[in-house]
């Protein structure tokens, strides 16, 4: 075939087409003119992965412009920086941006002698910042002996060297577009069956393998399953940011919905990179195309329409592209250069964590940058502890876990939270220094939400029990946004594992419902209920929960019924009077006049009476709604005071949601 031939049928130019094909692979001379047949297939696709690769770079290269801009404002809006309440010299400098012999130059002129590696307090550091035109605030006491870097993206800076680590991706969607059904098939195709088979405990991570088309060699992509947006929340709440990659998935046979607009928004917020998952194409309703059109109208155009979003249609019941998705993975990592040091400073972050019964309290994390082994003194947001052992994914004891790997560890001194960063420390003394350190805080933060919250008149006192830790926290942020003016949920306790006898006890003593989440109470709580007339109620959906607490809520707040104005006329004429009504004539001047309305009139600014309407008419037709500036005849009865020249006031009475 001709090269120009080809060259056109490509899209491209000749010239650019022979420069190409070589780094593809192709062994074909600058200066040919004629490719061999046999490898013209070969060449078409080639050029087509090349072709996209390319866009997907252009389009991580803009969204990283664009993440810097953001980056360059936030820090531009001069925020103040937090100092500790004691800090040292080279800290400080290092915190304001000032180069440390200034500051020390500074200090002097304040009148205070101190060395590079002396502290200083806050109120010093205040004014030395202020004399440089930096804003400061008072912070939280520095952790003992661990790195200070709060963010990863501080670590990776101050890394030298760094290799590419596997990408982590999130799948979301609305309900019943088939994320579990994807999770799990990827799991059933891509993930090699551990030797026991026996995977019994909540497993809120795995890895698969994954061929990649251009190297033949076969790569791990790290797969979470977050409880949902809120955890998402809870993360970002506690620095913590874990995911590369976000699968959303979008049924075929249905429509965006409200949670698939929700997902987009937190994979935006998130800046993840995004792939929509067309599924149930395999469904005789689905509508490719359907979607493709919403995904248009939100500012999601797809690629095939001229935009910038990857779309990719599967059937995950029936396996079908998923090939295609998990490749358009690895293109996306690859593109996107996701890189860590596993020989550098331990970051990870927490996205699960419970008590088991028999390993007591484990977190599952995944590991950000450097190698967390067996032994390590960690430190886990408010917890810690020696490292006793590392578990993958189909909790099997490994001895170390590197970037991107998710880890469930053992050891800890309590249930961590998710989102909670993990850190090592030089020992376990450290760790219950710092934990003090935090406990002070977190008492201080306690008694000022205290102060803040007004008590209501209505309340449900619980307690709430879960299965795991991400659900538990998910859930006390739901039930905190369950509030009416006068009532709310009041949660008196929380935690992890099945009801107890003395959480009957205590339920029972304060007269809270035991509320549970995939759990159930013990043999010996059960017993203990027979006797009691104490709520329990369990489920197994997040709101369906949700749903009982507040239709419960709304059961024990009276109903307030208030008045909401309708409008306002003016009274024109006055007709007779026959027994119990009014026939009057008017002109509606502001808003409207229904038959419910109820009046109320005025005659120079004070009201004199009130009734209701007995008939509404309009041009003597007897009618629904009268709307300004029109002019209508009204049957009232009430108060009958009523004159030519008064106004009257409508309203109707309203039961308050
Ligand atoms: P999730 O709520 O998003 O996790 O959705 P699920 O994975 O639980 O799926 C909801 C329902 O859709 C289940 O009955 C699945 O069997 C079904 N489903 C998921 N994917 C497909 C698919 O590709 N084709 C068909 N026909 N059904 C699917």
């Amino acid at each position: 075939m001709n090269v120009s031939d080809l060259a056109r049928q490509l899209k491209t130019e000749p010239n650019i087409l022979l420069e190409k094909l070589p780094l593809m692979g192709f062994a074909v001379g600058e200066h040919a003119i004629q490719i061999d047949g046999s490898q013209v297939d070969a060449i078409v696709s080639a050029w087509n992965q090349y072709q996209k690769r390319e866009r997907l770079k252009q389009k991580i290269a803009s969204m990283q412009a664009q993440s810097e801009t953001a980056t360059e404002q936030e820090n531009a809006e001069n925020q103040p920086i937090q100092i500790p309440p004691t800090i040292t010299v080279a800290d400080f400098a290092k915190r304001i941006k000032i180069d440390v012999s200034k500051v020390i130059i500074k200090l002097m002129q304040e009148g205070v002698m101190a060395a590079f590696n002396q502290r200083i307090d806050y109120a010093t550091a205040h004014i030395v910042a202020e004399d440089f035109g930096v804003k400061t605030a008072p912070g939280a006491p520095e952790a003992a002996t661990i790195s200070k870097e709060t963010d990863i993206k501080d670590i990776l800076k101050k890394e030298e060297t760094l290799s590419l680590r596997p990408p982590v991706v999130v799948v979301m969607g609305h309900v019943d577009h088939g994320k579990t059904t994807l999770l799990d098939t990827i799991r059933k195709t891509h993930v090699a069956d551990t030797e026991s088979g026996a995977i019994t405990q909540h497993m809120s991570a795995y890895q698969a393998r994954v061929k990649d088309p251009d190297t033949g060699d076969m790569r791990p992509i790290t797969f979470i399953d977050t409880p949902g947006h809120e955890a998402f929340r809870e993360m970002r709440g506690r620095g913590g940011r874990v995911a590369d990659i976000a699968i959303l998935v979008v049924s075929a046979d249905d429509k965006i919905q409200p949670q698939t607009l929700e997902s987009i928004n937190v994979i935006q917020t998130e800046k993840l990179a995004l792939i929509v998952a067309i599924n149930k194409i395999d469904k005789p309703e689905a509508d490719i195309e359907r979607i493709k059109k919403q995904l248009s109208e939100i500012n999601l155009t797809p690629e095939d329409w001229g935009g910038e979003t990857i779309c990719v249609p599967i059937s995950a019941k029936h396996g079908k592209n998923i090939d295609e998705l998990l490749e358009t993975v690895l293109l996306l990592a690859t593109v996107s250069e996701l890189k860590a040091n596993p020989d550098g400073t331990l970051y990870g972050t927490v996205i699960e964590a419970h008590i088991d019964k028999g390993l007591g309290p484990v977190a599952t994390a995944i590991i950000q940058n450097g190698t967390v082994y067996v032994g390590d003194a960690i430190l886990c947001g408010e917890t810690g502890g020696k490292i006793k052992g590392l578990l993958d994914y189909q909790a099997r004891p490994i001895p170390s876990a590197d970037p991107a790997t998710p880890v469930t560890l053992l050891g800890l001194k309590t249930v961590a939270r998710v989102g909670d960063i993990l850190k090592r420390v030089q020992n376990v003394r450290d760790i219950k220094k710092i934990k003090k350190q935090h406990s002070i805080k977190v008492a201080m933060q306690k008694t000022q939400t205290k102060s803040e919250g007004e008590k209501r008149e209505f309340t449900i006192p619980i307690i709430l029990k879960t299965d795991v830790f991400g659900t538990l926290e998910a859930l006390l942020g739901e039930i905190d946004k369950i509030k009416h003016p006068r009532g709310a949920i009041e949660v008196v306790k929380q935690g992890l594992g099945n009801f107890t006898e003395n959480d009957v006890l205590e339920g029972d003593a304060i007269g809270a419902r035991l509320v549970g989440f995939k759990v159930k109470p013990t043999s010996g709580a059960e017993q203990l209920l027979r006797n009691r007339k104490l709520v329990l109620v369990t489920y197994t959906v997040i709101y369906e929960l949700l749903d009982y607490l507040r239709d419960e809520l709304k059961k024990i707040i009276p109903v307030e019924i208030v008045e909401e104005p309708q409008g306002e006329a003016d009274v024109l004429a006055v007709f007779d009077k026959s027994g119990k009504y009014l026939i009057i004539g008017g002109r509606v001047k502001d808003g409207m006049i229904t038959p419910s309305s109820l009046w109320r009139v005025f005659r120079e600014g004070e009201v004199l009476g009130e009734g209701s309407i007995a008939e509404l008419q309009s041009n003597k037709q007897a009618v629904n709604i009268v709307r300004a500036p029109h002019e209508f005849g009204l049957k009232v009865r009430g108060d009958l005071v009523i004159k030519e020249g008064d106004i009257l006031k409508f309203h109707i009475m309203k039961e308050l949601e």
